[in-house]
């Protein structure tokens, strides 16, 4: 079987987060890290290979990104995925939903070609930056796959999976047949640290680059200047105030609190 998981890297939420003058993501200014909701899909992707000893399994980790994006694919290698690809081209930088589904559909057409076809595409349900909760839906399209996304719970028999999809008012049991497109969410387990032994182990891993013309993608398809949309403007969320403070000193303070709750209409 063949895996292929999607992994992003992202500014460190702790970081300072900056956009750049074009409103696109400071990328390269400040620290970054694969996606945590993207350990998610890779542990899933690790499990799926486990449960399946004595099959041939593969786990391709793809990432689309600049340089240093390369460290969200050796984190993945680090926790047990068994190659790497990081598409790397400068035409990519600002790219939209539409054409980073193209890159990494692109890719994992390469992937097949090299490995065969996948079998399973896992995602996170979304990027700790923009958040879209588009690109698997979009990656399933491209690669003419159907889709079962946001999964809490996971079961597979055979070719077949069957998720939970835990929702406000319902949960949906949605099942499909590989090959297909996943997207799991953080309900579906511990992500695994990577240990000593698959940090040392990810260093010998094949990791490829792939250009834009490798994956045989025009660079005029891609990038801020072709986005479908784009981030207009940016407004610096005001500084967190201190709050207010009740000192309940004469039994007042239930009623304070019901008071501040009431003016903010939150009862
Ligand atoms: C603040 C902000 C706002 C944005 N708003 C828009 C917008 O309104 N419209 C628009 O078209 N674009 C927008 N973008 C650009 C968009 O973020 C990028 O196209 C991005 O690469 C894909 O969107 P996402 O991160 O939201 O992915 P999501 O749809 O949230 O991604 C879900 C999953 O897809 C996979 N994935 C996503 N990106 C990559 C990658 N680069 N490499 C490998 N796997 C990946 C991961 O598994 C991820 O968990 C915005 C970017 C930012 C930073």
């Amino acid at each position: 079987m063949n895996l292929v998981v999607c992994v992003k890297y992202v500014p460190d939420a702790t970081a300072d987060r900056k956009f750049e003058d074009d409103f696109t993501v400071d990328r390269l200014g400040v620290d970054g890290l694969l996606s945590e909701l993207d350990e998610y899909a890779v542990e899933q992707a690790l499990q799926f290979r486990e449960k399946r000893q004595g099959e041939e399994n593969t786990v391709t980790a793809l990432t689309m990104g600049p340089e240093k994006a390369v460290d969200a694919v050796r984190k993945a290698l680090q926790m047990g995925a068994d190659a790497g690809v990081h598409v790397l081209d400068d035409a990519i930088a600002g790219s939209d939903y539409i054409a980073t589904s193209l890159v990494l559909a692109k890719a994992i057409e390469k992937i097949a070609q090299e490995k065969g076809a996948a079998d399973l595409v896992v995602c996170g349900m979304a990027s700790t930056d923009a958040s879209g909760s588009v690109v698997p839906a979009m990656l399933a399209e491209r690669l003419n796959l159907p889709q079962v996304t946001f999964a809490s719970v996971i079961e597979t028999q055979g070719d077949q999976v069957r998720i939970k999809r835990v929702g406000d008012t319902a949960t949906e049991v949605i099942g499909g047949t590989m090959p297909l497109v996943l997207s799991v969410t953080d309900q579906t387990g511990e992500a695994r640290y990577p240990s000593f032994k698959g940090i040392m182990a990810a260093k010998k891993k094949p990791l490829d680059t792939w250009s834009l013309s490798d994956i045989g993608v025009d660079a005029g398809e891609v990038g801020l200047s072709v986005a479908w949309s784009a981030v207009e403007d940016t407004t610096e969320r005001p500084p967190r105030t201190a709050g207010e403070i009740v000192k309940d000193e004469d039994g007042s303070g239930a009623a304070a609190l019901t008071g501040f709750l009431a003016s903010k209409k939150f009862i």
